[in-house]
């Protein structure tokens, strides 16, 4: 048969130049890929490596570890070898730690040449050295450690405060000839940082990396993220992602995929259309999406499962769904493809669905 169109987008991406994260691409044509930061030190090589672990297996495309001493440098060749995602060092001032990096395989450095040119102008030779490796590296520019030059001159860490910053990063390595590189402007508001990156994309064509700072706990870090993501990317904006979360790691990717599920930028996976529930109501819809969630969790095809809470709308609102229940009377009509294909006891529905799940799934994967 045909093959599917692909579904709609609200905004062509805008055009960046394409860098190379390891084997992940970032900008260009490349899918907005979904990044997250380890909290172990990096230090304990186990830990790290299990949490990457854990990272990859959720989703994440790139991992970030930090790197703020010799010891933690002198664990970057084995994360770096053993990893099945690409790594990035995240280094604040010293070369040589970025040196350290390139030489232990990492497939990206976020140093901020600023940060390096005021101690040692060391800045021509990480760019050769990244050249030669093949490495990127990130300017990420933050409203909590902006150069205190433009802190002076614009009184605190305006949008037009963080793009001047990012830019004149950048000029270092252009200097240089050095392009490979992606940039951030975060900042814990998400409407400065919105400003921010709409003002950086007027002003170059360097892939972007998106994050809000301090964003919070789980609950307002995944809303202001999800808000400022949803804001750029709307307008094409944006070439990888990052949520900051007062969280574990996995919540963040979790949060990001969720995010580009939701704009068509990567293809939906499970998906539970569940109701808010309501006084005609006939059954805990909450306790019911929670279960049937639980169940069919780690799906690997795109299905839609609807769950509602009664037999009046329930049918109507489940019919665009792959799989269904409309509860009610102590009974559940399940439904495939909008038509009811059989009405089970209360009891049986998390069980059907996620039967019903699989068998739908197996054909899928045939089809
Ligand atoms: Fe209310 Fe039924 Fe709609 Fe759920 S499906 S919100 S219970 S009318």
């Amino acid at each position: 048969g045909m093959p599917a169109a692909p579904p709609p987008t609200l905004a062509e991406r805008r055009k960046t130049r394409q860098i190379k994260v390891g084997k992940v691409l970032v900008g260009g044509d490349a899918p907005v890929s979904v990044q997250s930061m380890t909290t172990t030190p990096t230090t304990d090589v186990n830990a790290t490596l299990q949490q990457i672990a854990e990272l990859t297996a959720t989703g994440c495309d790139i991992v970030r570890v930090a790197v703020p001493s010799q010891d933690d440098a002198d664990a970057l060749p084995i994360i770096a070898q053993k990893s099945k995602i690409p790594v990035i060092a995240d280094i604040h001032f010293q070369p040589k730690y970025v040196f350290a990096a390139i030489e232990a395989g990492c497939a990206a450095v976020r140093v901020n040449p600023g940060n390096i040119r005021k101690f040692d102008d060391q800045v021509k030779e990480i760019a050769q050295a990244a050249t030669d490796a093949g490495v990127s590296i990130r300017i990420g520019v933050n409203a909590g450690s902006l150069d205190p030059r433009l802190l002076q001159k614009y009184g605190k860490p305006t949008a037009e405060a963080l793009v001047e910053s990012a830019l004149w990063e950048a000029s270092l390595f252009e200097e240089h000839d050095f392009r490979d590189f992606k940039i951030s402007v975060k900042h814990h508001d998400p409407v400065v940082m919105v400003r921010a990156y709409e003002l950086l994309s007027e002003q170059c064509d360097y892939p972007l990396h998106l994050g809000v700072t301090e964003a919070g706990p789980a609950f307002q870090g995944t809303i202001k993220s999800s808000v400022a993501f949803g804001a750029l990317l709307a307008k094409g904006i944006g070439d990888t992602i990052r949520v900051s979360l007062s969280a574990p790691p996995v919540e963040e990717v979790k949060v990001g995929i969720k995010i580009l599920e939701s704009l068509n930028l990567r293809p939906r996976k499970l998906e539970i259309v569940s109701c808010p529930s309501c006084g005609r109501a006939q059954v805990d819809v909450y306790k019911l999406a929670d279960e049937v969630t639980a169940g069919l969790e780690g799906m690997e095809v795109p299905l839609r499962v609807a769950v509602m809470g009664c037999v009046v709308n329930g049918p109507g609102e489940a019919r665009e769904a792959d799989l269904g229940v409309a509860s009610g009377n102590g009974k559940g009509q399940i439904f495939v493809r909008g038509e009811v294909v059989k009405t089970v006891p209360e009891s049986q529905i998390v069980e059907t669905l996620i039967d019903e799940a699989m068998r739908i799934s197996e054909e899928m994967k045939l089809a």
